[in-house]
């Protein structure tokens, strides 16, 4: 069996095409570029890379970002007004709080006063429940990418067992209110789960959100299942054990290449909408 490759580079090259049209279509109608604002806070260098990478985003389809940086001694308090300003500041179309925040930092808190309208990550539970819920809302913007990446390559999703292993609230589980509201039939596995590897044997199509290196064994996954890696670890090794599957599975994300650049691209093309929707 040969494989298709879910192309992520690709598809979101392509889309930010479309999406460097959008923003110059907003432009020419009100004078304006949307804007997204990036909160860093503290000084972990894989989160300022993934920030930097998110602002080189914005740029390549003519958008502008704010970076706002704080440091790591920030309190809720100090945050909470930071994305109250950006919240109230009608320049600002997208606010992403860069996850994970200080641990002394209440991280819920703080993405829940982000303004639903500028929620264009898709982190706060208002957005996540009325995405549940099959109302319209920004997704999250991993697993919102994952299900474009799927929907690019028409893959087939109604009626199919998807078993999402990891139940993060950026990751996990919309990525499994997504796959239902798909009509797939979802099970969520967790690190409480029993017989894993039984539960992943069962699914045609699986999600890997563990944030363990290789931790989902090939032997594990069915012939003919399409496989999506949302993990990301040095030396560009992800959640499964990918390499033995090339030839026997239906479908499956590269590493990297796969997920990782829808994410970003989802951030990008939810940031245009919500520009649009108050730019015109
Ligand atoms: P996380 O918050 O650490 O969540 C990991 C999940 O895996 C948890 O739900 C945990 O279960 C589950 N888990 C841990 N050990 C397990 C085990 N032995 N058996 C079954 N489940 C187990 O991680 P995350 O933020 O969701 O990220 C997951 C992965 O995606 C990471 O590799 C991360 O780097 C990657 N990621 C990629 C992107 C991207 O843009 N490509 C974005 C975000 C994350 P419990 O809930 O029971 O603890």
């Amino acid at each position: 069996m040969t494989a298709i490759l879910l192309d992520g580079k690709a598809v979101a090259a392509r889309t930010e095409a479309e999406l460097s049209e959008r923003v110059s279509k907003i432009k020419a109608r009100s004078g304006q570029t949307p804007i997204l604002a990036t909160i860093l806070v503290g000084d972990d260098p894989a989160s300022a890379t993934y920030v930097k990478m998110k602002g080189n985003a914005c740029r390549r389809v003519g958008m502008e970002s704010l970076a706002v940086e704080l440091p790591s001694s920030t309190t809720t308090e100090e945050l909470l007004t930071t994305i109250a300003d950006l919240n109230a500041n009608p320049d600002v179309h997208g606010i992403l709080l860069q996850h994970p925040v200080p641990s002394q930092i209440d991280e819920r808190a703080c993405f829940d006063a982000i303004a639903l309208e500028k929620d264009v990550d898709g982190v706060t539970c208002l957005g996540f429940g009325r995405m549940a819920m099959g109302e319209p809302a920004y997704g999250c913007a991993t697993p919102q990418g994952i299900m474009r990446l799927l929907d690019a390559y028409e893959i087939p999703i109604s009626g199919k067992h998807a078993v999402v292993v990891g139940r993060s609230p950026i990751l996990g589980k919309p990525m499994a209110m997504m796959l239902l509201g798909k009509d797939a039939t979802v099970t969520i596995c967790h690190s409480r789960t029993q017989d894993l590897p039984a539960l992943v044997a069962q699914a045609d199509i699986l999600v890997g959100a563990v944030g363990r290196p290789e931790f989902i064994k090939a032997e594990w996954i069915k012939d003919g299942a399409v496989v999506v890696d949302a993990g990301y670890h040095p030396g560009g090794i992800g959640d499964i054990e990918l390499a033995p599957l090339v030839d026997r599975v239906a479908a499956y994300t590269p590493v990297p290449g796969g997920v990782g650049p829808m994410t970003i691209n989802t951030l990008i093309q939810q940031s245009v909408m919500s520009g649009e929707k108050s730019l015109g």
